[in-house]
């Protein structure tokens, strides 16, 4: 087989001559946790077909990959990864037909809440300062305690094994930091629903929220590290095994907020085992089981 002895960027090169690619991907320069090693190449579809032949590509050829998208809730392994990395930030469409807005799967949080905002759009002010793309927010249903994606989105353009799928909200499986998109379908875009607002409101509303962001620690981190488990925050209970503080090589549990592990220089190894070591300290002191929140790739 041909394709065998090249290597993958070369390969994905001559099958998609018109591809964005790189190669030699530093998984730890793409994520806020910023550690991690590399992958033998990264492709950038930038258009819902061309990332729909792309992944039928993968499929078909069994090439081992992962998808990305700002990198705000992963965790990437350490070492080399013989795959590629598909990458969203492309898929940049945004418009509006009144106040149902359609955002390609790379669209930032920020970009899609200006976008908003200049046609006084309102209803999303809550995701103000929350690291995310459309893809990455749907497949992980980011949200704070007012507002998730799963109560704006109306349908999800996604993709599997070549085909597109244009996805109602009701099948896309939605609940606490999980959803259908999160086993192999990757989401190319979205419908999102705001309401009609005004200008003074959604910078009202945006202030409050970026505000009460303030608070959140400094730092490379992963966001909060582990999801509430019911009527609980596992910043408390993490904070009440004492564990504020405790260190793995590089890593440290925020002493500002106990879900928070930072990466202080550290290893995604280190970053792992300090995770494990929290989770086994709160079961064994607490009872309770915490579910990580962040993802593992690749
Ligand atoms: C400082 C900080 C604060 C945070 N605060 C919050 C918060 O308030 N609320 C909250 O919910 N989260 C928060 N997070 C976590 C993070 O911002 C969200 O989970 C965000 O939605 C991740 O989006 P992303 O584009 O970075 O996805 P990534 O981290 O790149 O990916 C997350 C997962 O989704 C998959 N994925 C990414 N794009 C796609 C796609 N297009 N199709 C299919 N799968 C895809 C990845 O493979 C991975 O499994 C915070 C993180 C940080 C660092």
């Amino acid at each position: 087989m041909r394709g065998g002895n090249l290597d993958l960027a070369t390969r994905l090169r001559e099958r998609f001559p018109r591809l964005k690619l790189t190669r030699d991907f530093s998984f730890a320069r793409h994520t806020t946790i910023g550690c991690g090693g590399s992958a033998a190449a990264s492709a950038y579809p930038a258009a819902a077909e061309e990332a729909a032949e792309l992944l039928l590509w993968l499929w078909t050829e069994r090439v081992p990959h992962c998808f990305l998208g700002t990198g705000a809730n992963v965790l990437p392994a350490d070492g080399r990864f013989e795959g590629v990395v598909v990458c969203f930030s492309s898929l940049s469409a945004l418009y509006a037909d009144g106040t149902r807005i359609y955002a390609g799967a790379g669209v930032t949080g920020g970009r899609l809440l200006s976008f908003a905002a200049e046609r006084l759009i309102g209803g999303l002010e809550a995701f103000s300062g929350i690291p995310t793309s459309v893809g990455g927010g749907i497949t992980m249903n980011a949200g704070v305690r007012e507002l998730h994606f799963s109560d704006v989105t109306e349908q999800v353009l996604a993709s599997e094994k070549g085909k597109l799928y244009l996805i109602p909200q009701k099948d896309c499986a939605f609940s606490e930091k999980e959803s259908v998109f999160q086993g192999g379908l990757a989401v190319l875009g979205a419908y999102l629903n705001g309401k009609r607002s005004d200008a003074a409101t959604i910078a009202t509303e945006a202030c409050f929220y970026r505000r009460r962001r303030a608070a959140l620690p400094k730092g490379r981190s992963m966001g909060c590290a582990f999801v509430n488990p019911p009527g609980k925050t596992a910043g408390e209970l993490i904070e009440a095994c004492g564990l504020k503080n405790t260190r793995v090589g590089g890593a440290r549990v925020s002493d500002v907020h106990a879900n928070f592990i930072l990466n202080e220089g550290g290893s995604s190894d280190d970053v792992s085992a300090l995770a494990e070591l929290v989770r086994a300290r709160v079961q064994m002191q607490t009872g309770i089981l915490l579910r990580e929140e962040f993802r593992r790739i690749p």
